[in-house]
C-alpha cells in the first residue's frame, strides 16, 4: 500500500543532506575567497611599508644579483642586512616566511637561506607580480620552516606582490607567506556550528512535517479501508438478494458460467433445479407482503438446507429459486434432490398467527445431456418447471426435448394475449342449461374463446393458465362479466326468453377487491337485474383463504347474483364447512358424470353429491351430459339441471338465439 510517510522520510533525508552539502560548500568558498582577499591586502600593505622604509637601500642589489654566482649570493652582506630589517619589521606579525626575486626570477632573498639562488621565472604567481598584478593562494602545509624554526599543520596565504617604482614599472616580486591557521580554525569552527544548527532546525522541521505526514497517512489509510469496505458492500449487494441473503440473479449468471466451463473440462452432470413456489400470490395478497416475505426466508433457509455443500442457492427474483449442483453422477440425483427439497418446503410454516403450508414446483435440466449451454439449460429447467405447474403443482417434472416447442409456443401466446383484449379477439359462446326433466333451457354459461389471428378459435385450455399467471385474467374477466351481462340484457329485451347467464370467475379475479365494485357497475350499466346474473366459483376458492371468501360472497349475495360451486367434487372442499359458504348450486364435476355409466364408485359420488345438495337445500347441476344414460341416471337422482354437448355443444351468440327461440316457447310455458 502507498505509504506518504516512507517518501517523505527518504526524499527529507537527501534533501537535508543536499541542503546541508550545499550549504557548507558555499561557505566555505565564500569565507576561503574574503580570507583570501583580505589576507592579499594585509600583504600588500606590509610589502607596502617595507618597501617604503628599507627598499631604496637594495634595490640596486637586488637587480644585479643575477651576475653575483649562486654560492656567494648568500653569503652577502646585503643578504644578512636585509635578514636584520625583515625580522625587525615583521617578526610579531604572521609573516612566517619573505622571499624577494629580481625580474628575471632569480630568488635573490629568502628568509629560508637554502632557497636563495633559486630560479623562479618559470612560476606562475611570479609571472603574474611581474606584470604588475597580486597573485594569492592558500596551501596548507604539515611542516614549514619560518625564520629559524619549523611550524606544523599551517594554512599559508602565499601572495606574489610586485614592487614598483616611483613612475609605476616593475623592479621586483616580492613573495609573502602569512599564517592564517587561526582565520581557518575559526571558520572551520563557524563552519561546524552553523552546520549544526541548520541541521538542528531542518531536523526540528523535519519531525513536524513527519508528524503532519504521518497523520496524512493514517487519514488516507482509513479512507482506503472505509472505500474498501463500501465496494465489498456494494459488489455484496450486487450480487445477493436483500431478503434472503442469497446471491441473486446477477450472481447465478456468471457463477452458472463457471460451473458449466469447470464441468465442460472435467467432463461432468450439472444439474439445474428451477423451483417456483405454489400460489404464492395467494399469502402475499391475502396475509400480506410482511408475511410473504417471511414465508420467503423460511423456503430460502430451507432450500438452503437440503443443498449440499457443493450446491449453489440463487434467488431470482419474486418467489423463483435456483439450485446449482455441481458434480452430479448421475442425473437421476437431480430429481431426488428436487423431491427433498419439495418435502422440505411443503412442512407447514408458522406465520405470525397463521399455520399454513406452500408448495413448489420444480423444473430439471441437466448439462450436457439436456443443454448444451448456459442459456438453453435455464430455458430447459425453466420450460421444466412449466410442466410440473401445469402437471399440478407440488411437484418436480424433468427436462424433454419436446418442452421447448412448448415453451416457446406459451412465450409467443403470452405475448400476443397481451394485445388479444384491445384488438377485440376475445369472444364468447354460450351452452343451455335445461330443466329436468323436460329439457327446456332455463339458463346458459358463457364461455370464452379466443379468435386468434393465426392459430383460429381456441378453447380456454390453451390460454386461461397464461392469462391467470400474467394477471391478464382480471381485466379480460371483467370484459367477459360486461359481455355475458350486455347481450344476456340484449335478449331480454328482444323478448326471448328471460333467464340466467352464468359466469364462471377465477380465483385470481374472486380475490381482487374491486371484483363486488366492477359487478355492481356493469349490471347497472348493463340494465340487467341481478338474479339473472350466475357467478360460477372454482371449488378451489373454497379451500384457499376461508375467511376472506366468506365475506366476499356475502357481499356478492348482497347485490343479489346467485353463486354456484363449479366442478365440485374435483377439489379438496371439506363437506362440514359447505353449508357455512353463502352458495345457490353445486355443479357436479365433468369427470364424475363421464364415467358414470362405467365407474360405480363415480356413480356412488354423484348420488352423494346430490343427497348432500338435497340436505343442504342447494341447487343441483351436471355438466358434461353426453348422452341418455347419464340423463336417466342423473334425472332418477334429483338432478334439476343439466349441460352437456347432448343438448347442445357451446356456441355463438346469433346461433343461442336460434336455440332461445325454441327453449323460449318451453320456458313461458314453465314460468306460467
Ligand atoms: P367449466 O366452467 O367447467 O366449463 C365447462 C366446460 O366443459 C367447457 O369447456 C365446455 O365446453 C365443456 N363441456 C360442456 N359440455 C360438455 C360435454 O358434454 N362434454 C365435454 N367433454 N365437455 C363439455 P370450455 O369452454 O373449454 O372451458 C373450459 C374451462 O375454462 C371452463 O370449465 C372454465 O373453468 C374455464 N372458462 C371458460 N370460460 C371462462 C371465463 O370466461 N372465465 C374464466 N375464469 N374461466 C373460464
Ligand atoms: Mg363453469
Ligand atoms: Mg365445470
Amino acid at each position: 500500500m502507498f505509504k506518504l510517510s516512507r517518501y517523505f522520510s527518504i526524499v527529507s533525508f537527501f534533501a537535508i543532506i543536499a541542503v546541508v552539502t550545499v550549504l557548507s560548500v558555499f561557505y566555505r568558498t565564500h569565507t576561503t575567497e574574503a580570507l583570501m582577499a583580505h589576507q592579499t591586502r594585509s600583504n600588500v600593505s606590509l610589502a607596502k611599508a617595507f618597501v617604503n622604509s628599507v627598499w631604496p637601500r637594495y634595490a640596486a642589489f637586488v637587480r644585479s644579483a643575477t651576475n653575483i654566482p649562486r654560492v656567494e649570493l648568500g653569503k652577502r652582506e646585503e643578504i644578512s642586512a636585509l635578514r636584520a630589517d625583515i625580522i625587525a619589521q615583521m617578526d610579531d606579525l604572521n609573516v612566517v616566511k619573505v622571499k624577494i626575486y629580481n625580474l628575471d626570477g632569480l630568488t635573490v632573498f629568502s628568509t629560508d637561506e637554502k632557497q636563495i639562488g633559486i630560479d623562479k621565472s618559470d612560476n606562475t604567481g611570479f609571472q603574474t607580480a611581474r606584470r604588475g598584478d597580486v597573485a594569492s593562494s592558500i596551501t596548507f602545509r604539515n611542516e614549514f620552516y619560518a625564520f629559524e624554526r619549523f611550524i606544523v599543520d599551517r594554512n599559508l596565504v602565499t601572495s606574489y606582490i610586485p614592487v614598483t617604482s616611483g613612475n609605476g614599472t616593475v623592479e621586483a616580486v616580492f613573495e609573502l607567506y602569512s599564517d592564517v591557521t587561526d582565520l581557518v580554525d575559526e571558520l572551520n569552527r563557524t563552519q561546524k556550528q552553523i552546520i549544526l544548527v541548520v541541521s538542528i532546525a531542518l531536523g526540528a522541521l523535519y519531525l513536524f512535517l513527519f508528524m503532519i505526514v504521518k497523520r496524512a497517512d493514517n487519514i488516507i489509510t482509513t479512507q482506503e479501508q472505509e472505500r474498501r469496505k463500501n465496494e465489498d458492500k456494494v459488489r455484496y449487494q450486487a450480487y445477493h438478494d436483500a431478503l434472503t441473503g442469497l446471491p441473486n440473479r446477477v450472481s447465478f449468471g456468471e457463477r452458472m458460467d463457471e460451473m458449466i466451463a469447470r464441468a465442460k473440462r472435467g467432463k461432468n452432470l450439472v444439474g439445474l433445479l428451477f423451483l417456483d413456489l405454489d400460489r404464492f400470490k395467494v399469502v402475499n395478497d391475502s396475509l400480506g407482503h410482511d408475511a410473504g416475505d417471511q414465508l420467503l426466508r423460511v423456503v430460502a433457509k430451507r432450500i438452503h438446507n437440503v443443498a449440499r455443500e457443493s450446491d449453489m442457492v440463487f434467488r431470482m427474483g419474486g418467489d423463483e429459486f435456483t439450485v446449482m449442483l455441481e458434480n452430479l453422477r448421475h442425473a437421476e440425483d437431480a430429481a431426488r434432490v428436487a423431491q427433498r427439497l419439495i418435502d422440505a418446503i411443503a412442512e407447514s410454516v408458522q406465520l405470525g398467527n397463521h399455520e399454513m403450508t406452500i408448495t413448489v414446483s420444480i423444473g430439471i435440466a441437466i448439462y450436457p445431456t439436456d443443454a448444451a449451454d448456459v442459456d438453453a439449460l435455464v430455458k430447459g429447467a425453466d420450460a421444466a418447471m412449466y410442466r410440473a405447474k401445469q402437471s399440478g403443482r407440488n411437484m418436480y417434472a424433468t427436462y424433454t426435448a419436446d418442452l421447448n416447442v412448448h415453451a416457446i409456443e406459451r412465450f409467443t401466446l403470452e405475448a400476443e394475449l397481451q394485445q388479444a383484449l384491445k384488438n377485440e379477439e376475445f369472444v364468447l359462446y354460450y351452452q343451455p342449461k335445461v330443466a329436468l326433466p323436460g329439457g327446456h333451457i332455463v339458463g346458459m354459461e358463457a364461455l370464452l374463446r379466443w379468435n386468434h389471428p393465426r392459430l383460429g378459435l381456441l378453447a380456454p385450455d390453451k390460454f386461461l393458465s397464461i392469462l391467470e399467471d400474467t394477471r391478464l385474467i382480471v381485466p379480460v374477466g371483467e370484459w367477459v362479466l360486461r359481455t355475458a351481462c350486455k347481450q344476456n340484457k340484449l335478449w331480454q329485451d328482444a323478448g326471448m326468453m328471460r333467464t340466467r347467464i352464468s359466469v364462471n370467475i377465477s380465483a385470481s379475479q374472486f380475490r381482487d377487491e374491486s371484483l363486488v365494485v366492477t359487478i355492481s357497475e356493469i349490471l347497472q350499466e348493463s340494465g340487467l337485474e341481478p338474479r339473472f346474473l350466475e357467478l360460477e366459483l372454482t371449488e378451489g376458492l373454497l379451500i384457499e383463504d376461508t375467511r376472506g371468501g366468506i365475506d366476499m360472497m356475502n357481499e356478492l349475495k348482497e347485490i343479489g347474483v346467485f353463486l354456484s360451486i363449479d366442478d365440485f367434487g374435483s377439489g379438496y372442499s371439506s363437506l362440514n364447512c359447505l353449508n357455512r359458504f353463502p352458495i345457490d348450486i353445486l355443479k357436479i364435476d365433468r369427470s364424475f358424470i363421464n364415467n358414470l355409466m362405467t365407474d360405480r364408485k363415480d356413480a356412488e359420488i354423484t348420488h352423494a353429491i346430490a343427497s348432500l345438495a338435497r340436505a343442504l337445500k342447494l341447487g343441483l347441476i351436471a355438466e358434461g351430459v353426453e348422452n341418455e344414460e347419464q340423463l336417466e341416471f342423473l334425472q332418477s337422482h334429483g338432478c334439476d339441471e343439466a349441460q352437456g354437448f347432448l343438448f347442445s355443444h357451446p356456441v355463438p351468440a346469433e346461433e343461442f338465439s336460434q336455440l332461445l327461440v325454441e327453449g323460449n316457447l318451453a320456458g313461458l310455458r314453465k314460468e306460467a
